[in-house]
């Protein structure tokens, strides 16, 4: 391991996931700071890995029975060297500081690669919003911002939803937000159609997955119609890529929540998409209930087993859609085995470095979450800019925005691997592309 990578890492003890991201991205900009000593000197990369702030406090509420319960809070505003820090709220058990840096470490070249002026951030709780009540989520919300809203703002730090924080989180904060600081702005982007936001908001990830999807194929004069996918995770991200999936002609064969997932070996059709919709936003229930309904389907509960036996079906396309890491080795085998040429990433960091070297030594096209999820924190990012101008935008009109974007993030990654000759590489390309971006601005700006 080189000595720059020792340096971050012993800095950062017990932090698995922020050295996995820092080392992925490291492996592939170190020829770029190799060939440009400014970077070297002006410590870059070494800024880059360290927040700018990490802010942890304390969120106490109070459940229905009456009891007091505690939580941890973060946001961590990572880098702001091309406007102000973005990035979404993750509400999960598993949310630590590591798993967060991690995701606002991402948010920075995912964010620089959109072309708009966003920062990285990220932030969170270990707060479960699965099968608290509404009136307990609202609690919840209202003492998280409570302490949240002395550190952001619409010119600071714009929040958006991550896992567990959806329209319905979004909703109780901004509301939170506006009777705090008595303002309406927008310092939130996921927000409702009648309240500042954005339409194509919600569907703008899994859109922007498929969107990016498509033009990895037209590279190679192919298309998504009539192709056999793979998706995890059954949330927000997974239920607008398979709406988009369907309306290309592709044929969505599994979901997935954190209890096991489903096969329906005859395909996810509009008609079944509207009842899981139905069932995860609205009744909040789980999977499992798909395959009580639908006789096609075929319901795996998660065992103990060394793989994910939802990469082992046969396919064309793999998209996972749920959380980081849920790709291992013996996945990757899998899906190469299954048939799989393209993954296209919708999670952040689904995919472990050596599956992805599997992969990609196999001849999948491979797309990473920071280029090919963009499509969501670009959104927001047009959020923003409604917001501030007070002016909104037809669904078409977003809708082709979003399409240019991910266009342009998907031929920047191209050029970028290919000036360094690394040909097809779109992990490469989108480390190169968002580091160079971001470590310009950062020496124009002094050391700071
Ligand atoms: P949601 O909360 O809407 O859905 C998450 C899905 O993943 C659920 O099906 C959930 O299952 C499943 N899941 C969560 N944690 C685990 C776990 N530990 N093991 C197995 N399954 C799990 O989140 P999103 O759809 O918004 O986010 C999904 C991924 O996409 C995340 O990696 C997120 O960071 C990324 N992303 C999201 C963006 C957005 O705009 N929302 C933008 C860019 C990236 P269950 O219902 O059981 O919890």
């Amino acid at each position: 391991m080189s000595d720059l990578l020792t340096t971050i890492f012993n800095r950062n003890p017990n932090e698995p996931e922020f050295h996995q991201a820092v080392d992925e991205v490291y492996e592939t900009v170190e020829k770029v700071i190799e060939k440009h000593p400014k970077y070297k000197q002006a410590k870059i990369f070494e800024r880059m890995s360290e927040p700018e702030r990490l802010i942890s406090f304390r969120v106490t509420w109070v459940d229905d029975n009456g009891e007091v319960q505690v939580n941890k809070g973060y946001r961590v505003q990572m880098n702001s060297a091309i406007g102000p820090y973005k990035g979404g709220l993750r509400f999960h058990p598993s949310v630590t500081p590591s798993i967060l840096k991690f995701l606002a470490f991402e948010q920075i070249f995912k964010n620089a690669l959109t072309g708009l002026p966003m920062g990285g951030g990220k932030g969170g709780s270990d707060f479960d919003p699965k099968s608290k009540s509404d009136g307990e989520v609202m609690r919840f919300c209202q003492s998280f911002m409570a302490e949240l809203s002395k550190h952001i703002g619409h010119r600071i730090d714009v929040p958006a939803g991550d896992i567990g924080v959806g329209g319905r989180e979004i909703g109780f904060m901004f509301g939170a937000y506006k009777k705090i600081q008595n303002e309406f702005t927008g310092v939130l982007t996921g927000k409702g159609q009648g309240w500042g936001g954005s339409l194509i908001r919600p569907e703008a990830t899994g859109y922007g997955l498929i969107y990016f999807a498509q033009n990895m194929l037209a590279e190679k004069k192919d298309s998504l119609n009539g192709k056999v996918c793979l998706v995890s995770g059954s949330g927000n991200v997974a239920q607008y890529a398979i709406k988009k999936l369907l309306l290309l002609g592709a044929k969505p064969v599994t979901v997935s929540d954190s209890s096991g997932y489903i096969y329906d070996e005859d395909g996810i059709s509009a008609e079944k998409l509207n009842f899981l919709m139905e069932l995860k936003n609205e009744k909040r229930g789980r999977i499992s209930e798909y395959a009580d309904k639908f006789k096609s389907a075929k319901y795996f509960a998660n065992s103990k087993s060394d793989h994910n036996p939802l990469w082992s079906h046969k396919a064309d396309c793999a998209f996972p859609c749920a959380t980081q890491n849920e790709i291992n080795a013996k996945d990757a085998k899998n899906l190469i085995a299954g048939g799989v040429k393209l993954l296209a990433e919708g999670a952040n960091m689904p995919t472990m470095s050596d599956a992805i070297t599997i992969l990609m030594k196999a001849g999948v096209n491979y797309a990473p979450g920071k280029a090919s999820n963009a499509g969501g924190v670009a959104t927001s990012g047009l959020e923003m800019v409604q917001n501030y101008g007070g002016i909104y935008w037809s669904r078409d009109e977003v809708d082709d925005r979003l399409k240019g974007i991910m266009k342009e993030i998907h031929d920047c990654c191209l050029r970028a691997s290919k000036e360094y000759g690394l040909g097809t590489n779109y992990q490469a390309g989108a480390n190169i592309a968002g580091f160079v971006k971001v470590a310009d601005a950062m020496l124009a700006q002094g050391i700071i």
